[in-house]
């Protein structure tokens, strides 16, 4: 089953980590909020990446939610 990716936008502050980590997912704007550049994950290695940068966050913005 695949996941879908979140960015809780009110949470984040910007540290960056989840698009230096994996800029195929996460972006970071202009405003130095992070949103996700992609919306459902299927593959089980790019579910795994997103989990771990998941657990890194500092704000726990991100959500792997089942799509
Ligand atoms: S790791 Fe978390 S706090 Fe840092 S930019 Fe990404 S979503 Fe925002």
């Amino acid at each position: 089953m695949g996941r879908r990716l979140e960015v809780d936008r009110a949470s984040c502050f910007g540290t960056g980590l989840c698009s230096a980590t994996a800029p195929r997912f996460f972006t970071l704007g202009p405003d130095h909020v992070a949103a996700v550049t992609t919306g459902e994950l299927t593959d089980p290695d790019d579910i795994a990446l997103a989990e771990e940068v998941a657990e890194c966050c500092p704000r726990e913005a991100i959500s792997l939610r089942p799509a």
